[in-house]
């Protein structure tokens, strides 16, 4: 039995939705077959009040081994530091978090905010959010960059706006089961089984991109939403377009542009205003390629293959 605690700091509560929505595994699969107790979670737990207080000081304690600490959300450090905008079970939720995640065995952080620190980490950062490790690209975060879980591994970083459920319960449940030790984390220690690949990898529209086909239009059957739309379907690491979103679709595949969720930088906010749904471009070109594009093969490619088009390719391809 591997106990677990689910925290939440500066949040929307998008993870414990996205949590409470899996299905490969549930969230009751997670108790009923693969022995983890939920000690405590913001929408399951039942303890209150000072009862809920002393479950999290025996963690604290030893009292109540703690496995796994799941953190969503910022942490939230404002004002000056003390954390005093987040206060929970008696005092400030930073200070649980520091406590906590030194007495488990596994810290996992679930989301962007979580994670890096997300739309709360926003410049000007009013509540002074950070993420567990990192805060957006750099290295240490709240808990600093030597931080290592009682079992050895950094905090294993599932990110997302939100997380896909199945990320977040199929990583919960490598780690309850002891297989965390198969986990490879990548520089921003997500697992790569889920974040290896480009969110490109599956696309429907991959023809129209090779194409340089386009649309313009968001909810298009056709065209490649990064010539206009700035996709950033070639520069993100998520797996939604191989394990799909409701087991039915994803972003791309509906005709909305990615928007890079899984990233560090993510929301992107150094765009001028408005132009979220618009390729940056210099000169013609776009402004960020496709990882591992040189740019001059990009322009004589790209060019070649817009004058190449097959008459397939402009069309609906979902006419029936
Ligand atoms: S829509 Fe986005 S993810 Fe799909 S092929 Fe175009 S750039 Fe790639
Ligand atoms: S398609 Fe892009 S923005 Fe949408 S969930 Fe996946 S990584 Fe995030």
């Amino acid at each position: 039995m591997a106990n677990l605690l689910w925290l939440q700091g500066g949040a929307c509560s998008g993870n414990t939705m996205s949590f409470l929505n899996a299905e490969e595994p549930s969230a009751c699969d997670l108790v009923t077959d693969f022995g983890i107790n939920i000690l405590w979670h913001p929408s399951l737990g039942v303890e209150l009040g000072t009862n809920l207080q002393q479950l999290l000081k025996d963690c604290v304690s030893g009292k109540i081994k703690l496995d796994i600490f799941v953190f969503e959300g910022t942490v939230v450090k404002a004002p000056n530091g003390t954390g005093a905008w987040n206060r929970f079970a008696g005092r400030a939720m930073k200070d649980w978090v520091s406590d906590l995640s030194k007495v488990a065995d596994f810290v996992v952080a679930i989301g962007d905010c979580a994670t890096w620190g997300g739309i709360p980490a926003m410049a000007p950062n009013p509540s002074e959010s950070d993420g567990l490790q990192f805060l957006k690209r750099n290295h240490g975060g709240f808990l600093g960059k030597e931080f290592k879980g009682k079992a050895g591994l950094p905090v294993i970083n599932i990110p997302g706006c939100p997380a896909h459920p199945d990320w977040v319960t199929q990583i919960l449940v490598a780690v309850a089961t002891g297989r965390a030790g198969d986990l490879s984390l990548d520089e921003f220690q997500r697992p790569k089984t889920f974040f290896q690949s480009f969110t490109q990898t599956g696309c429907t529209r991959n023809m129209h991109f090779a194409y340089k086909v386009s649309t313009t239009q968001f909810g298009q059957r056709n065209g490649c939403l990064f010539y206009d739309l700035g996709c950033r379907g070639p520069m993100t690491h998520s797996p939604c377009n191989r394990i799909l979103w409701n087991r039915q679709s994803s972003k791309t595949r509906a005709g909305m542009p990615c928007l890079g969720c899984t990233e560090p930088e993510f929301p992107f906010h150094d765009l001028a205003p408005g132009t979220v749904f618009k390729t940056q471009t210099v000169m013609g070109m776009p402004k960020e390629m496709p990882k591992g594009v040189e740019p001059l093969a990009y322009v004589k490619y790209s060019g070649a293959a817009k004058l190449a088009a097959p008459k397939w390719a402009e069309e609906d391809m979902f006419v029936v």
